[in-house]
C-alpha cells in the first residue's frame, strides 16, 4: 500500500469540512480533504437555502457545496475524490486508508464525515428509494404536487417537513408509531391545525407498495391490528439520523448513538490532534451554518494543537 504524510488531513466534505479547510488553508495548515462518498454532503439534497446568513434570497443546495469548495480550493486546499475506510488513532501520528488503497499519515485530523437520514430497512422501501420514496420531502416535494403522499415520524424534522408537503400535496398522511409526538409542542400544534394532514397513530408501515414507482402502503395499527392501504404516490421517511462515524469507534469517544464527543467550547475529541466538527458531533443543532462555524473551530483548534507541539519540539532540544 502507497503510504503519504500529510500535516491536515480534513474526512468529509459538508459546510463543516469545507469551512476547516478555508479557514486550515488561510493558516498556510496545507490541508488534504478527502469529500467521501457524498461529495458536499447532505445539502447537495437539499433544493432551497434560506436560513444561511448572507444569502437574502436565499440559495440552491448544490450551488452552495459547490461555492464552498472552490472558496476552500481557491486558498489551496487539495481536495480528493475518496472515501476514508479505515484509521488508527492509536500513535502519535494519526493514520487514515483512503479507498483501501492509500494509507495516509497526519499530524492532525479533522472528521466532517456528517451524519445520513436513516430508514426503516424494509425491503420494498429500499426497492422503491428513488422511485417515490425519499428521506428529504424539501428536495422531492416538489415531484408530488397535488398528489397524496405519506410520511413516517413524528419528531421536528417529520413535523417540519409534513407542513411542508401539506402546502404542495393534496393530503398528507402522517405515520406515527406510538400515541404521542416527540415533536415540540409548537410543531405538533402546526401539524394538527393543517386541514389536508392526517395522523395514523399507532401505526407501522408493512410494506410500501408499487413497481415502477410508489403506488400506495400497507399500514397496520399496532394496538387493533388493523390494516388499511393508503393510496399515495409519495412515502416520505423523516425518523432521524445517524452519524457517519463508525470507523472512529474503536477511537474517539462517542456517545451510545455515535455522535463524536468534544470537550465542551472545543472540537477536541478525546484523542489529541484529532477534531471533529459538523452532524458528526452535533446531533442538537445540525444546521448548515452550525456545522460550517465548528468546521472553522476545528481548524483553529488544531492549528493551535499544532503550534504547541512545534514549542513543546524546541523545549525538548
Ligand atoms: P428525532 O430523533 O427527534 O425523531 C425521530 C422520530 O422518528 C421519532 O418520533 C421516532 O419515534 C420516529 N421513529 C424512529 N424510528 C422509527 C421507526 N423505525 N419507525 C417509525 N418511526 C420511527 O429526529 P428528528 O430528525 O425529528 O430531530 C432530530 C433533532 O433535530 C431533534 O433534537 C429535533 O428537535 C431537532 N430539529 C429541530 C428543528 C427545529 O427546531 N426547527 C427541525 C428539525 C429537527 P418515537 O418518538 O416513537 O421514538
Amino acid at each position: 500500500m502507497t503510504t503519504e504524510h500529510v500535516n491536515c488531513l480534513i474526512i468529509g466534505s459538508g459546510p463543516a469540512g469545507y469551512t476547516a479547510a478555508i479557514y486550515a488553508s488561510r493558516a498556510g495548515m496545507k490541508p488534504v480533504l478527502y469529500q467521501g462518498m457524498q461529495p458536499g454532503g447532505q445539502l447537495t439534497i437539499t433544493n432551497e437555502v434560506d436560513n444561511f446568513p448572507g444569502y437574502p434570497e436565499g440559495v440552491n443546495g448544490p450551488q452552495m457545496m459547490m461555492d464552498l469548495e472552490q472558496q476552500a480550493r481557491r486558498f489551496g486546499t487539495d481536495i480528493r475524490y475518496g472515501l476514508v475506510t479505515a484509521v488508527d488513532f492509536t500513535g502519535p501520528i494519526h493514520k487514515a486508508v483512503v479507498d483501501d488503497q492509500l494509507e495516509i499519515s497526519a499530524n492532525v485530523v479533522i472528521i466532517s464525515t456528517g451524519a445520513s437520514a436513516k430508514w426503516l430497512g424494509l425491503p420494498s422501501e429500499m426497492r422503491l428509494n428513488g422511485l417515490g420514496v425519499s428521506a428529504c420531502a424539501v428536495c422531492d416535494g416538489f415531484f408530488f404536487r397535488g398528489k397524496d403522499v405519506a410520511i413516517v415520524g413524528a419528531g421536528d424534522t417529520a413535523a417540519e417537513e409534513a407542513s411542508y408537503l401539506a402546502n404542495l400535496c393534496r393530503k398528507v398522511y402522517m405515520i406515527v408509531r406510538r400515541d404521542e409526538m416527540r415533536a415540540s409542542k409548537f410543531m405538533q400544534n402546526r401539524v394538527k391545525s393543517l386541514p389536508n394532514i392526517e395522523i395514523l397513530w399507532n401505526s407501522e408501515t408493512e410494506e410500501v407498495l408499487g413497481e415502477e414507482g410508489v403506488t400506495g402502503a400497507l399500514i397496520k395499527n399496532t394496538v387493533t391490528g388493523a390494516q388499511r392501504v393508503l393510496d399515495i404516490s409519495g412515502f416520505f421517511v423523516a425518523i432521524g439520523h445517524k452519524p457517519n462515524t463508525e470507523i472512529f469507534k474503536p477511537f474517539v469517544e462517542m456517545d451510545e448513538t455515535g455522535y463524536i464527543i468534544t470537550e465542551k467550547g472545543s472540537t477536541r475529541t478525546s484523542v489529541p490532534g484529532v477534531f471533529a466538527c459538523g452532524d458528526a458531533q452535533d446531533n442538537v443543532y445540525r444546521q448548515a451554518i452550525t456545522a460550517a462555524g465548528t468546521g472553522c473551530m476545528a481548524a483553529l483548534d488544531a492549528e493551535r494543537y499544532l503550534a504547541m507541539k512545534e514549542v513543546e519540539m524546541h523545549a525538548e532540544v
